[in-house]
């Protein structure tokens, strides 16, 4: 059978939320139910004029919203080809773009009528913007953290707290983030009637990734206005960081039907692509189930998920959004990955000549931002997503360089 054409967008996913051979819904039998009230309830929400106006104006008034679409001279100078533009989802509350998502669901929750919510966080970024949320909402809010992951991100912990959170550490496992989910997933399952689970990537069972999605399609919105207004044009290539996929399918949604525009989709090369070593699901992962969804997973022979490794915490998970496996078989969306030496590279390089310390997840897309500037001519322009600030990991990269802090 030959692949059809890409669909039209928004009839993405099917019913039974696949897209093509991934997604669907992968999940005990008690947590159907929840899953097609969400469902029923965000479909009701995104026609509701009144939902979407709300939605816009905490957009505007919480999280900052519209993000600049910057011009890196400095940058764009250094590589001498391609204009490299950076989207500033940085400049968001709480520091990168996973406030949009954490900010809608909420509110998603408030017209559900649920006053408790449960979310999990890795290294803590979408704790603290679900924790931000709920504050704002007068919500009760309880995250799940591996407790590995607690203690080496004891400040965002506190973040969490300080914003009304209760933190509850989780002990299973390697005691990180795939630990976190299924303990969110567990809560979810006993507490359904009360309790809104905020998942924080484009990721798990249907309704999330094209809930998730829909709730970033602002970001590539915004980026394509500003464009035409500053250039008069689209941009020639998109390159966006891929962790579960939620930054990367916000930028490019808008543009999936612009044939003139490349799109790149950046994973964590760890140490090089060795099993253990890297999380680059594309490039050493296979088709499989986990947490909620078909998709591309790193296992072994067995299906046992592999251990991943980045030195960015919000890259090192062993699955991808399913939507971005989709639109790679269809040649749409291009993978690569960035390694951490190249990462740690651009980060300093991104801070001294641009005054913009990146977040590391962010920096893997500038890596390929700048190798595709270079290959590109000069009147080419890319776009880099730059999701998130790299104040979180400021401390981290100074240990790695051997700075005294
Ligand atoms: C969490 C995070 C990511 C990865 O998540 P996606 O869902 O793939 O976007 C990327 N960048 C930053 C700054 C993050 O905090």
């Amino acid at each position: 059978m030959s692949t059809p054409a890409v669909p039209a967008r928004d009839s993405l996913p099917d019913a039974a939320g696949h897209f093509g051979l991934y997604g669907g819904v992968y999940v005990p039998e008690t947590l159907m139910t929840a899953l097609q009230e969400l469902e029923a309830a965000y479909l009701q929400a995104r026609q509701d004029p009144a939902f979407q106006q709300e939605l816009r104006h905490h957009l505007k008034e919480f999280a900052g919203r519209p993000t600049e679409l910057y011009f890196a001279s400095r940058l764009t100078e250094h590589c001498g080809g391609a204009k490299i533009f950076l989207k500033r989802e940085d400049l968001l509350h709480t520091g990168a773009h996973k406030i949009n998502n954490a900010l809608a669901q909420a509110l998603l929750a408030q017209r559900m009528g649920k006053k408790r919510i449960i979310a999990e966080t890795g290294a803590g970024q979408h704790g603290v913007a679900t924790a931000a949320a709920c504050a704002k909402f007068g919500l009760e809010c309880v995250i799940y953290m591996g407790a590995h992951d607690m203690e080496r991100q004891a400040l965002n912990v506190f973040r969490m707290q300080l914003l009304g959170a209760e933190v509850r550490s989780v002990a299973a496992g390697q005691q990180t983030l795939k630990e976190a989910i299924n303990e969110a997933m567990r809560d979810w399952v006993t507490n359904v009637r009360s309790t809104h689970y905020i998942l924080g990537t484009a990721y798990g069972a249907h309704p999330y990734p094209m809930m998730v999605r829909d709730f970033h399609r602002v970001i590539g919105l915004e980026a394509k206005e500003q464009m035409i207004a500053r250039e008069g044009r689209l941009p020639d290539e998109l390159v966006a960081c891929v962790g579960g996929g939620s930054n990367a399918i916000g930028l490019f949604f808008e543009f999936l039907e612009e044939p003139s525009v490349r799109m790149f989709g950046v994973e964590a090369g760890g140490h090089g692509i060795r099993r253990g070593e890297h999380a680059a699901r594309f490039a050493g992962g296979r088709l499989g189930v986990l947490q909620g969804c078909k998709t591309f997973i790193l296992q072994d022979a067995d299906g046992q998920i592999e251990l991943t490794h980045s030195v960015s915490a919000g890259l090192d998970y062993a699955a991808v959004g399913p939507e971005h496996a989709f639109y790679r078989d269809r040649g749409r969306i291009e993978f690569a990955y960035a390694t951490d030496d190249e990462v740690l590279a651009t980060f300093q390089l991104c801070s001294r000549l641009e005054g913009i310390i990146p977040a590391l997840e962010s920096t893997h897309a500038l890596v390929h931002g700048m190798k595709r500037a270079k290959a590109l001519a000069k009147d080419r322009i890319v776009i880099v997503n730059l999701s998130g600030r790299g104040d979180k990991d400021v401390q981290q990269v100074a240990k790695i360089l051997g700075h005294q802090t």
